[in-house]
């Protein structure tokens, strides 16, 4: 605490009082950042137009149940002759209500009494008159915890509420509410916190309670708190706390240290290393930060938040506006939203997700952390398609002859990767260096060699996936396009993906498109088939058949090699058409058909 400042104290006990219940608005006035809902709310009492139920929304800490506890105060306010939207606050009906004691305010926190005995508790009440209040008030928290039939209940009460009965909800999931509840309720959406209004906020109170704290930490603690009064007052609370007092203001980097971020700026040169696709340097800096206190989760969800900020910056300029942004940051930002495209930025993004998500179910939040920068490094430094094309058909002499490039191939391999987190050293982590992804993708150059490589692996079920259900939109070395036929897996893309890049070394960006693509192998195979019975109906030898048997049908043109066989996809046969020909005089060949199956 401040030495030079009294702590905040409770004015009857005298004991600390936390600074959130401190600040806590008595008046609608003092509460900040709602000012549409405080307007609507003043219209009502203004014309003696007040709903029986309100139901308030919003995420947590936004002031849901102050502002209840403000309605409630305007409604049994006894220093004027009726409602108010202004009470006194120093009534016994306002203090009451203030301290939760106001036996006509019933508080009830749906998320601890979800069930229907607990709200038949409340119903039953409901035909009482208040003892002392003008109205009895119910404020129910978390409604939408309440159970099915505790909401039915409900729902008896709320159709013909007695006069002297209102209710207020508070609930941060408004679509568990059922519709029929909701729609007998006057619904209030309080907004999140603007930033500007917080670092305002905060400043005042800090000023009130004589703490020194700098701009940049408030700053911090306004992003951490998402909009959150309550949060960001806590937080307040702790920051001066971590000050230690004296002459000195808390700093940003006390701050930092106590909300386990990394620096805003060393998370920007990490994401600056990751982009010029300099793993090594990327997973020093990561390092870095890990050793001085920053959470590798923090660090992903730090890096993500400055995925979306620079892909904002991109778009519109405003947003470097920010007031939670230094100067120098927003300098950097802009930059990077210059030279980033959009491409690199979206992958990052969902690479950074996903990672999040992994990080749960890693060894270790700092192994996910790090397998992710070492896969970011991979996205940032491709070239663009064309630039690999081109690359490509330039400098193509080094291709190695015969052989399939693999894994095994230069020192990018899953196993230098290990290597280089497990012993530290980083020399050449992730995958193979940029010329020899490229001379591996070299022999990929179209997307039956793909398929090739699957058979000769043997990867059957996705070779099968990849016949069936990839209709090619584009190729080229290392880019899968396609639009997926009726019933592809959704992971496809990605399962493709990853495994060309464990068989090839190589990075292959396998994605679906909305654009109508080629036919897949499967349904070329297949037209190719009903194009061979289409000739072969025309065989002379056929036609005689087909006329002597009346009937019968062409079930199958089998082993090719005559006219005008689709070779590319069929072994190489003897050199005669062979006509299956269904029909009384063939039935008992055994196709495939059950042979126990006489007649039908
Ligand atoms: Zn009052």
């Amino acid at each position: 605490m401040n030495d030079s400042s009294p702590p905040p104290t409770d004015s009857q006990t005298g004991a600390y009082q936390v600074l959130a219940r401190k600040y806590r608005p008595g008046h609608f006035r003092d509460l900040i950042g709602q000012e549409a809902m405080v307007q609507t709310l003043t219209n009502a009492f203004a014309h003696d137009r007040i709903a029986h139920a309100f139901i308030l929304t919003g995420v947590r800490g936004v002031g849901k149940t102050t502002t209840a506890r403000i309605i409630a105060k305007g409604l049994n306010c006894i220093r004027g002759d009726g409602p108010t939207i202004d009470p006194c606050g120093e009534c016994e009906a306002c203090t009451s209500i203030a301290d939760g004691r106001n036996v006509d305010v019933l508080e009830m926190d749906a998320a601890s009494n979800t069930g229907v005995g607990d709200v038949r508790e409340i119903i039953d009440s409901v035909r009482y008159r208040a003892s002392a209040a003008r109205y009895k008030v119910y404020i129910i928290d978390e409604v939408h915890m309440l159970s099915t039939s505790a909401f039915n209940a409900l729902l008896k009460t709320l159709e013909e509420p007695p006069e002297h009965v209102k209710f207020i909800f508070a609930t941060t999931e408004i679509r568990k509410v059922p519709v029929t509840v909701l729609s007998r309720c006057q619904r209030f959406d309080l907004r999140r916190i603007e930033p500007e209004a917080m670092l305002a906020h905060l400043r005042g109170v800090a000023e009130k309670e004589g703490a020194k704290i700098a701009d940049e930490a408030l700053a911090l603690i306004t992003r951490a708190a998402e909009g959150s009064v309550r949060d960001a007052l806590s937080l307040l609370d702790q920051a001066i706390a971590h000050g230690r007092g004296g002459e000195d203001e808390t700093s940003a980097a006390e701050v930092r240290a106590m909300l386990g971020l990394a620096d805003r700026g060393r998370v920007i040169d990490l994401f600056e290393a990751i982009m010029k696709g300099d793993a090594a340097g990327a997973l020093q800096e990561l390092e870095a930060q890990y050793a001085d206190g920053a959470d590798p989760a923090v660090v992903l969800r730090d890096l993500a938040e400055l995925t979306h900020w620079i892909s904002v910056l991109k778009i519109s300029a405003e947003a470097a506006e920010d007031p939670t942004v230094s100067a120098a940051e927003r300098a950097r930002g802009s930059d990077l939203a210059g030279r980033l495209s959009m491409r690199v930025l979206t992958r990052a993004w969902q690479m950074l997700l996903k990672a999040i998500e992994e990080v749960p179910i890693a060894p270790s939040a700092m192994m996910a952390a790090e397998m992710a920068v070492i896969r970011l490094t991979h996205v940032a430094d491709l070239p663009p398609p064309e630039d690999l094309v081109r690359r490509l058909t330039e400098g193509s002499a080094g291709t190695p002859s015969g052989g399939r490039p693999g894994p095994g191939n230069g020192g990018g391999g899953p196993a230098a990767q290990l290597t280089a987190l497990a012993g530290g050293v980083v020399s050449a982590p992730g995958l193979a260096p940029k010329a020899e992804a490229e001379t591996a993708l070299a022999a990929y150059t179209r997307f039956e060699d793909v398929t090739a490589l699957l058979r000769a692996e043997r990867d059957i079920k996705l070779l099968d996936e990849a016949e069936t259900h990839i209709r090619l939109v584009r190729f080229r070395p290392g880019v899968i396009e396609f639009n997926p036929a009726p019933g592809a897996p959704a992971n496809l893309a990605g399962r493709l993906s990853q495994r060309l890049r464990d068989l090839t070394g190589a990075r292959w960006q396998v994605a679906v498109v909305a654009e109508e693509g080629r036919p897949s192998i499967a349904e070329r195979v297949l037209a190719e088939k009903d194009a061979a019975k289409a000739r072969a109906a025309e065989h002379p030898l056929v036609l005689a058949a087909l006329e002597s048997f009346p009937g019968a049908e062409i079930r199958a043109v089998r082993p090719i090699g005559g006219d005008g066989a689709p070779e590319e996809y069929l072994a190489p046969a003897p050199e005669r058409t062979f006509v299956e020909v269904e029909g009384d005089l063939v039935d008992d060949d055994d196709y495939g058909d059950d042979p126990f199956e006489e007649d039908n």
